[in-house]
């Protein structure tokens, strides 16, 4: 999509009945003219003759300057369009903080082309003016001086070269000195280097779309008389038309998912160009490059980048480049990882372990055997030990699973888990067990368990009645062999009691 608008100040009317012309002039010559064919087949073109119909309503025929009071030139409110737009050196930051929008102060006109602009996949765009005869590329403010100093943007080059094709198939612009009180290097010039404007409409489309855009200031006179209108459109026609097809320099492509579905709102970043595009909703992008060689990829939200690819620009057909991205793995709290990260981890299974679990009960044997080992393999994040013993002599083990066991830190609160206090019922056993595991194999891996082990001490007594659990036959669903310890007490009655009194 590619756009001109004009009149813009609404007393500056050449750009205004030249885009009148150009419409008719691409629609009688539509199926006659190869080129028009082409141009019109494949470009989505977009002609606003005014953007400021109210100014133009106040402004006067055969008049070369804006009058005394500017009406014509700004819009019904007396506001100058060209300085209505946001700006990405000026923002209003402050204002913005406290709950401001960014529409607020913007006038009407401003905040439909901001729409348009924002919600329109344009490529290329041109803003038509007069009181001068120059492309004037950007960027328009963000110069350290109010003249004579550039603002270049990232696409410094490209923007020149979008300049040169309209001056230079403008039989006087291209001369620099069509105006007498201006000279112009070759017809074209930097925004700012000439005067600084800030809140026009060319930075934002660059800084706020994919629309590269430049000025093109047509005539000396801002408001001639009609019978110089042939004039002007002899002078620009070819301009006009070469500048549209400029949307067809450098890369074009698709992207797209793995089930080939376009992914809307994609960055292609270019290598060593500081500017993305996006994608459209139907996955399509266009970046205007030069002739060269670039590395390109493509990245979007909740998809891995793609590879670089390199690729070589010709003048005149874009290269093709697509992208197919695959979609990023979530883990299992929805967490998106990123591709660095995924290339150094191992895949979990399906209960959230790195190692094949075994489902099975550990008796005292087993879990002393499992404690271990897992201290073995976690010493940087366990820390085995044990209370005391049974009556039976078997020991009371506790794991501290955190970051620096065994080191106090006032800022970590400690925590404990006991199970199998009764020794016939085993599931709390077996599930610490499993907690023990699933901590040290996703610590420094997953988000939520690094975070709990990075400021909580956690202690975890698997099984507090050992001596239970071993006369206790697995399959039991009733019965109380086992649920005491090796001396018939009830560990759950065998606490003193907050409401107990000597008298019972
Ligand atoms: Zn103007």
């Amino acid at each position: 999509m590619v756009k001109y608008v004009a009149n813009m100040h609404g007393d500056e009317a050449v750009g205004r009945e030249l885009l009148v012309y150009l419409a008719q002039y691409l629609l009688n010559n539509y199926g006659k003219d190869e080129r028009v064919t082409k141009l019109v087949n494949n470009t989505d073109i977009y002609l606003m003759p005014s953007m400021n119909p109210d100014g133009f309503e106040k402004s006067v025929e055969g008049n070369c300057n804006s009058k005394g009071d500017y009406s014509g030139r700004e819009n019904a409110n007396h506001v100058d369009l060209n300085r209505n737009f946001p700006d990405q050196f000026y923002k209003r930051t402050n204002y913005l903080q406290k709950g401001g929008s960014i529409l607020d102060g913007r006038q009407n006109e401003t905040v439909a082309m901001m729409t348009w602009i924002a919600t329109e996949p344009f490529v290329l765009s041109g803003n038509l003016h007069g009181g001068a005869v120059v492309a004037s590329y950007p960027y328009d403010s963000g110069s350290a001086l109010p003249c004579c100093v550039e603002s270049k943007s990232p696409d410094d080059e490209l923007f020149k070269y979008l300049a040169h094709t309209y001056a230079d198939n403008h039989p006087q612009m291209r001369t620099g000195n069509a105006c007498s009180h201006d000279v112009f290097q070759g017809g074209v010039i930097n925004g700012a280097y000439w005067y600084e404007v800030i809140g026009g409409m060319q930075d934002f489309n660059y800084a706020r779309s994919n629309a590269f855009e430049i000025t093109f200031e047509l005539s000396c006179c801002k408001y001639p008389t009609a019978s110089n209108m042939p004039k002007y459109w002899r002078l620009n026609k070819e301009s006009l038309i070469k500048y549209l097809e400029q949307a067809h320099i450098g890369v074009k492509g698709l992207v797209r998912d793995t089930n080939g579905e376009p992914i809307e709102a994609a960055t292609i970043i270019v290598h060593g160009i500081n500017h993305n595009v996006s994608s459209t909703h139907r996955g399509e992008y266009w970046r205007l490059l030069l002739p060269g060689t670039y590395n390109i990829h493509a990245e979007a939200w909740g998809y891995r980048p793609s590879d670089q690819i390199n690729v070589t620009v010709m003048s005149g057909e874009p290269s093709i480049v697509n992208f197919t991205l695959t979609q990023d793995t979530y883990d299992d709290q929805g967490k998106l990882k990123s591709n660095e990260v995924e290339e150094f981890i191992r895949p979990i299974d399906k209960y959230g372990f790195f190692h094949n679990t075994e489902f099975k009960h550990h008796n005292y044997i087993a879990m002393e055997n499992y404690l271990k080992e897992l201290n073995l393999n976690y010493p940087n994040i366990t820390r085995l030990y044990s209370i005391g013993e049974s009556v039976k002599g078997r020991q009371l083990y506790v794991m501290e699973v955190t970051e620096n066991p065994g080191k106090h830190s006032q800022d970590k609160p400690e925590v404990k888990y006991i199970g199998n206090m009764h020794g016939d019922e085993v599931v709390g056993r077996e599930i610490l067990l499993l907690l023990l595991k699933y901590l040290c194999e996703n610590f420094e891996t997953n988000e939520r368990v690094t975070k709990i082990l990075k400021n909580v001490r956690l202690h975890v007594m698997p099984s507090m009645n050992p001596d239970g659990y071993e006369i206790f036959k697995e399959g039991t669903i009733y019965g109380v062999r086992g649920r005491a310890n090796a001396k018939g007490v009830d560990l759950n009655r065998n606490f003193p009691d907050q409401y107990e009194t000597n008298d019972v």
